[in-house]
């Protein structure tokens, strides 16, 4: 039986991992690292520190499908709305602009996490590890040894690294070395946008008066997009505060990218208060820096895998090498399941 390390528990690696269970349940032992303490990656859901029913969706808002991939990727669709992990955005998005006719709008009434957490249960058997910080891979022999962050190396025989482009160009050991000049020169050329998003968790009861349920900003030069997070998902509930979630406009992202988030979360509040006069004050609060946030430019001709090598196996994958949404992510997982399918 192969063991097939999977770095990295967000939408891509979570659906490698569920492809591989059910395609190839006897050949494989599959364990997911995720540096993290949970599971979601962009697709991030936290969750209010005095009231753990109330959430806030600090990536990924709604699922866009064209027709396109609402065609191709139909089963995904239909399983996610099955066990009610989607249904339909109804409320009232603001200023939303859509470039092609015939999108459907999905939201996720359990908060965006619920997709990879669906997926990883469905990986049954797959060994899923919190706080694990891949440092070093090395090549040993017909192996891979993975080191990580506070803790012994293991060895694999094969190993999927879904982790943003630069994060996987800082890993250390034999990665680098392995790559070709082209692949490399491919690797450095991925780009990727960087916001602030700020999710805010207020009393139960508390009255947010505005028609919307979510709206994009135009002309402020710090805010571009707020969410009442329970009424985008049509959940707003009496025993539950709304929670409401800001994420930043990319120039100011990049602006205060290197400082500390404690500085830059008075700036954004500022802003929202003159955005939104009157707003209460929020009883907690969750600022998150996406350094990495949604992919500008993907690996040429985005291929959705990229193999740095094939004995033994060493892929990459996720947003970066499509692009950055749900649909993206799954088609890298299914590029990157293929290459495992025929290798092992
Ligand atoms: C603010 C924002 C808004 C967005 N809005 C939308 C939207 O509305 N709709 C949509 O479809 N998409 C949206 N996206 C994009 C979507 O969230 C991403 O395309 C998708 O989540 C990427 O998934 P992934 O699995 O490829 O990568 P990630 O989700 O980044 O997963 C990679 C995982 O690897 C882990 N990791 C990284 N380095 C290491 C290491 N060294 N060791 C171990 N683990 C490691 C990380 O902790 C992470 O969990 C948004 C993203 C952001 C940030």
């Amino acid at each position: 039986m192969s063991r097939v390390l999977i770095v990295g528990a967000g939408l891509t690696g979570s659906v490698c991992a569920c492809l591989l269970r059910r395609e190839l349940p006897q050949k494989i032992k599959i364990v997911v690292w995720d540096k993290s303490r949970g599971a979601g990656g962009r697709m991030a859901t936290s969750r209010s520190p005095t009231d753990s029913a109330c959430t806030v969706d600090l990536g990924a808002q709604y699922i866009t499908a064209t027709p396109h991939y609402a065609r191709i990727h139909q089963s995904f669709y239909e399983e996610l709305l099955a066990h009610g992990i989607l249904s339909p955005l109804v409320s009232s998005v603001e200023g939303m602009m859509s470039r092609e006719e015939g999108l459907t709008n999905y939201v996720t009434p359990k908060g965006v996490s619920s997709i990879v957490k669906h997926y990883l249960k469905e990986s049954a058997g797959a060994e899923v590890f919190y706080d694990r910080h891949v440092t070093h891979v090395y090549r040993r022999g017909a192996c891979w040894e993975v080191c990580r962050k506070d803790g012994e190396p293991e060895h694999f025989d094969a190993v999927v690294l879904t982790m943003p482009v630069p994060q996987i160009l800082q890993l250390q050991g034999d990665v680098g070395s392995l790559m070709a000049v082209p692949q490399r020169e491919q690797l450095e050329a991925v780009s990727y946008s960087s916001r602030y998003a700020l999710g805010l968790f207020y009393p139960p009861h508390t009255s947010i008066p505005v028609p919307w349920a979510a709206k994009y900003i135009c002309g402020s030069p710090c805010i571009r997009f707020i969410a009442i997070d329970n009424k985008k998902r049509n959940t707003e509930s009496s025993d539950c505060g709304p929670s409401m979630v800001v994420h930043t406009s990319v120039p100011f992202g990049v602006e205060h990218l290197e400082e500390e988030k404690e500085r830059v979360q008075p700036l954004i509040m500022d802003e929202l208060q003159r955005l939104m006069p009157g707003l209460p004050q929020p009883a907690s609060s969750k600022c998150q820096k996406w350094r990495y946030s949604q992919v500008t430019r993907s690996v040429a001709d985005c291929p959705g895998q990229m193999t740095l090598l094939s004995e033994p196996l060493l892929v990459c994958g996720g947003d970066g090498f499509t692009h950055s949404n749900f649909d993206g992510c799954i088609e890298s997982a299914l590029k990157v399941f293929q290459v495992l399918k025929s290798s092992l």
